[in-house]
């Protein structure tokens, strides 16, 4: 792919955790960063955790607060010995091996000594959970920036809790990006006038006062657009495990196939519901600069993968309705769908604000929202696991209403699934909802309801578990058909 800015040109890479998960992997990073170092001035990359271990950490840290000295032992063992083979591999020097080698056992002990600590306390506060759970992003820094600088690149490996700055939400962090952006030009920029590849840690910040902090589990991406964004990079590539976009999850359907285009908008709305390649906070940051975003596949380098721009366009194909127009179908799984419904509502004031008053009281998240058209019912969808939650919550918050009938029930449905259709121009193009509908009802598949209203570029749906790979493969037959 070709740059298209004034010089000097900056490129901001992520590489996944699958991308530095294996020996092979780091090879086809340095084989990436060789031919990027000739085509672009400046470089900055921003790595994940290894595959597997921002999980086992987790694991870790629940296990420690039940006590579990002898797991915790075992993953010290486990994740010293991981990166230790990479290192074995791909380091020839043997000075610069043991000199990683020594780093590697410093984390994996600091790892054990929190570990051991919560275990003595019995609990993990957010703040500690983020101390253990970053660590997986400061092992695979210096193992990148160490394979680079052995490969004969001037790698140089940089905490992001001297960079991204973000308050103490820990475990879900929010940057500050005017703090982020003077510490980018402060100490990034300085490194890249003297012609050095910083190597970030994704995922990472740390509050002003330096406390580590993390963005969110899959938080990498944002980390890349928060970087690129305050660089302001030219253009910020995801290199993950699949080659780009796809017209539906790659897990779940087959034969799914790479979008080579999206806009800012759509990417959203994919990422927002369900679409795991990229975070959905990633988008953001680099569509307040206008900075394309390019994911890419690690090990299929010459694949040219999805550019996400500003394009408005529709899709030309117009005339076919919603064959021409989505472009792609996810679906978020586990969730059920609360409805609060009566006769009465119509009369109790501030009913919504009260409902998603008392679910915010549970600390749960609400991906979509829907309205009955007769107004006399509210529904939305939450994961799962809070729905008794939820349910108790809102039961308390409307005891009077709910005794006087105003309210005649507060209740979830089993388990369900959102399926989310995302093109742009749906929402003008009349009787997409239609062929949609139709095609799914043509499969047998009920839809309990539907959500357009906020989004321009997405029709969601809410149907059974059991229905979900259907409802997946349907609308992707459909649209790909
Ligand atoms: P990384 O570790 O590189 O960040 P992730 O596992 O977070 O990778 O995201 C990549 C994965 O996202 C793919 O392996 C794929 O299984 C999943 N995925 C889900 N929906 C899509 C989609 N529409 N297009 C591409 N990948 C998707
Ligand atoms: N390592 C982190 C996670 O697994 C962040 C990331 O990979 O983007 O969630
Ligand atoms: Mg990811």
């Amino acid at each position: 792919m070709s740059k298209e800015s004034k010089s000097p040109s900056a490129l901001v890479m992520k590489f996944g955790g699958t991308s530095v998960g294996s020996p092979k992997a780091i090879e086809h990073i340095t084989e990436i960063v060789r031919k990027c170092r000739q085509e672009w001035d400046r470089m900055i990359i921003v790595t994940s955790a290894m595959a597997g271990v921002t999980n086992l950490l987790v694991e870790s840290a629940e296990r420690a607060i039940v006590g579990d000295e002898v797991f915790i032992s075992k993953a010290e063992i486990e994740l010293q010995n991981k990166h230790y083979s990479i290192v074995e591999k791909l380091v020839p020097s043997s000075a610069e091996r043991a000199q990683l080698k020594q780093e590697i056992k410093h984390l994996s002990m600091e790892f054990a000594n929190l570990c051991r600590a919560i275990s003595i306390l019995g609990e993990a506060t957010p703040r500690a959970l983020d101390a253990v759970v970053s660590l997986g992003e400061r092992f695979s820094v210096r193992l990148l920036a160490g394979i680079l600088k052995s490969a004969g690149f001037p790698a140089q490996f940089v905490e992001a809790t001297n960079i991204v700055v973000t308050d103490d939400c820990f475990q879900a962090a929010h940057p500050n990006l005017e703090e982020t952006a003077k510490n980018v030009q402060n100490i990034l920029i300085p490194m890249l006038m003297q012609k050095q590849i910083p190597v970030l840690t994704g995922f990472i910040g740390a509050t002003k006062e330096g406390i580590t902090t993390t963005l969110g589990r899959g938080g990498g991406d944002y980390s890349a657009a928060i970087i690129g964004a305050a660089l302001p990079a030219d253009e910020v590539w995801i290199w993950t495990d699949v080659s780009g976009v796809m017209t539906a999850d790659p897990r779940i359907v087959e034969d799914a196939r790479t979008i080579p285009e999206l806009n800012y908008r759509e990417m959203a709305e994919l990422s927002y519901f369900g679409a795991k390649v990229l975070h959905p906070k990633a988008v953001r940051p680099v569509v307040e600069v206008g900075i394309p975003v390019r994911i890419c596949n690690t090990f299929k380098p010459e694949d040219e993968g999805t550019r996400v721009t500003k394009n408005n366009e529709v899709a030309p194909k117009i005339k076919n309705g919603a064959r021409g127009i989505v472009k792609a179908v996810t679906a978020i799984q586990d969730q059920r769908l609360i409805t609060v419904e009566g006769r009465g509502m119509l009369g109790v004031p501030g009913v919504a604000a009260r409902t998603f008053g008392a679910v915010a009281a549970t600390g749960t998240s609400v991906p979509l929202i829907t309205q009955a058209s007769s107004e006399q019912s509210i529904s939305f969808s939450v994961p799962n696991e809070s729905a008794e939650a939820v349910l108790d919550s809102l039961h308390i918050a409307f005891a009077t209403e709910l005794a006087r009938r105003d309210i005649d029930r507060v209740w979830a449905t089993d388990e369900v699934a959102i399926i989310t259709a995302v093109g742009n121009g749906l929402q003008h193009t009349p009787g997409v909802a239609g062929q949609i509908f139709s095609a799914l009802g043509s499969a047998d598949v009920n839809i309990l309801a539907i959500a357009q209203g906020s989004s321009k570029v997405a029709i969601s749906l809410i149907v059974t578990a059991k229905d979900t790979e259907k409802a997946i493969h349907t609308l992707h037959q459909f649209i790909t058909g």
